[in-house]
């Protein structure tokens, strides 16, 4: 899986049909677009990008979901310190260590949260627009809206100023020190947090480490499915992989085989009857349908 490119989402975005390649390389020549996390990062001009893992998609459609907006990056796992936000031509990227995720902050799901929420940040507020790449302001709004993310999400303030904690507590030219990032975070965790839709629910991180094997196709909700990815299907496995596109965005089901069915699967969290899908997701079930009546 990881192994597989990036290039299958950069050629969904331009409309085509996604495919597989090996991996991509990224030539960075406008290094002034890139938003970091840390100070004294320092990317190489030459990026080797891999497909982003299932968890750390869900991770992003996590965050955006708590602006109400549909992920319109490309993640990639890629050779870089932690996380960068990055321009690539027309192309929003949002680069990440996938060792680093898994070394570092495995076991902290709220500290995935704050990075990948810190990057996507600098996306949505237009920083990776502006020449000059990291600066202390923009780095703040970051932070700030890391913080909010979690609270939004769930988390509490510790959470949320975990990853920070472990930054070093002077600044640099392109950084905040670590007291006023602390602060910013605790700004917009307060903004969070105050929006929760269910105060007082028992607060659940988002599931990060999903396994890709809990799903029949995981990529159904990021990428145009292909002839390939369904000829391998049974008939009844069209039908659960159609609907696992709806499950995945927290439908549920009428079919006592299909409640039971996603009731098994440790990422299902029913919502509502009816639910609203991307444009991909729509395209897929169509494409699915289409395999199930061809049968
Ligand atoms: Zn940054």
């Amino acid at each position: 899986m990881r192994n597989q490119i990036g290039t299958a989402v950069l050629v969904l975005a331009a409309g085509g049909p996604a495919q597989a390649d090996a991996q991509t390389v990224l030539n960075l020549k406008h290094k002034e677009h890139i938003c970091s996390f840390a100070p004294d990062e320092v990317l190489d001009e030459t990026l080797y990008s891999f497909a982003s893992s299932d968890e750390a998609r869900a991770l992003v459609a996590d965050i955006m979901s708590t602006v109400g907006l549909v992920p319109r990056f490309t993640v990639f796992a890629a050779n870089v310190p932690n996380a960068a936000a990055v321009i690539e031509g027309e192309e929003r990227l949002i680069v990440y260590s996938e060792s680093w995720i898994q070394n570092t902050i495995a076991n902290n799901r709220w500290a995935a949260v704050s990075l990948m929420a810190h990057e996507i940040a600098h996306h949505l507020n237009g920083h990776t627009l502006e020449a000059g790449g990291s600066r202390p302001p923009t780095e703040l709004e970051a932070d700030s809206f890391a913080g909010f993310a979690v609270g939004r999400l769930g988390g509490n303030l510790q959470d949320a100023q975990w990853l920070f904690n472990q930054l070093s507590e002077t600044g640099s030219d392109t950084h905040p020190p670590r007291s006023a990032r602390l602060e910013a975070v605790a700004v917009g965790w307060r903004e969070g947090s105050a929006g929760r839709t269910a105060p007082g629910s028992a607060p659940e991180p988002p599931v990060v480490m999903r396994e890709s094997a809990d799903f029949i196709l995981p990529q159904s909700t990021t990428r145009l499915l292909t002839a390939q990815d369904l000829a391998p299907l049974s008939l009844a496995d069209l039908r659960l992989a159609r609907n696992e596109i709806f499950a995945r965005n927290g439908r549920s089901f009428q079919s006592p085989d299909l409640q039971a069915y996603f009731a098994s699967r440790s990422w299902y969290r029913p919502i509502a009857a009816e639910v609203s899908l991307t444009a991909i997701e729509r395209e897929n079930v169509a494409r699915i349908q289409a395999e199930e009546r061809h049968r």
